[in-house]
């Protein structure tokens, strides 16, 4: 239902366009709160830090409800309202889901129409939810397994190549310090801020840090970092405009 994910400088006081922030848990926390309008029945996060690793904290019920994890060293987070399509409302349906090893993690909107077939591929994973969305990080640890030196921005093409029906995704992994996204039939919008990178399934989520935005297309991948954005289509680096939004959110 909802996505927001930040990466960015803390150390410059935490400081982004116009909006105080004080931790990556607090901007995803407040994004989170930014898009509960859209009506939601789980809350959760992902915080990764360079020593702390990854933490996650999700639960059935309201983003207020939802504790986020005090990661001082955390350098980027992404964070996920759900509104279930597969499996019920439960804390374990929550997202973000992680891979076996618990370096991977993943919020979705949308829906893996073939993830039952992925799932009977992958029997020798064990799976922790009734979601289809937890297919993604499974097969994203199956690509990293495969090819260790590939980093996470290839496994999650090579992955959306398998995914059917729609998707908006953000992937984080424990060591690396950038935001992978993807979407298919699903919005995002890249928030471009003074030292720091935004996405969202909705540009409200983060509007009062920056207002410099790039939308996703159809098939685009990107990796997000403190300096800006990569976004790849087919296969190729492109660039995407910048837009600048003017109006003023309620
Ligand atoms: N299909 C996923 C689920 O049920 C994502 C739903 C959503 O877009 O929030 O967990």
């Amino acid at each position: 239902c909802g996505i927001i994910g930040y990466v960015g400088e803390l150390d410059s006081g935490g400081q982004t366009d116009g909006g105080a922030v004080d931790s990556v848990g607090a901007i995803v926390h407040e994004g989170l709160r930014n898009l509960e309008y859209r009506g939601y029945d789980s809350a959760g996060v992902a915080l990764v830090g360079a020593s702390s690793g990854l933490t996650v904290a999700k639960r059935s019920g309201e983003v207020d409800g939802l504790t986020v994890p005090d990661v001082p060293d955390a350098t980027h987070g992404v964070g996920h309202t759900r509104w279930s399509t597969h499996g019920p409302p439960t804390d374990a349906n929550a997202h973000p889901h992680t891979d076996c090893a618990g370096d991977v993690a993943v919020v979705h909107n949308g829906i893996v129409e073939n993830y039952e077939a992925l799932k009977a591929e992958l029997s020798d994973h064990e799976f922790t939810s009734d979601t289809d969305t937890e297919v993604i990080p499974h097969l994203i640890e199956e690509e990293l397994a495969a090819d260790p030196d590939a980093d996470l921005l290839a496994a999650v093409r090579r992955v959306e190549d398998r995914l059917e029906g729609s998707y908006a995704i953000c992937a984080v992994r424990e060591g690396n310090d950038r935001i992978i996204v993807a979407r298919r039939g699903s919005p995002l919008v890249l928030g471009r801020g003074e030292n720091a990178s935004f996405v969202a399934s909705d540009v409200t989520a983060f509007l009062e840090h920056t207002r410099d935005v790039t939308y996703l297309e159809d098939g685009d991948v990107a990796a997000l970092s403190p300096d800006g954005v990569e976004i790849v289509a087919r296969g190729e680096p492109v660039e995407r405009e910048v837009e600048t939004v003017t109006w003023e959110a309620d």
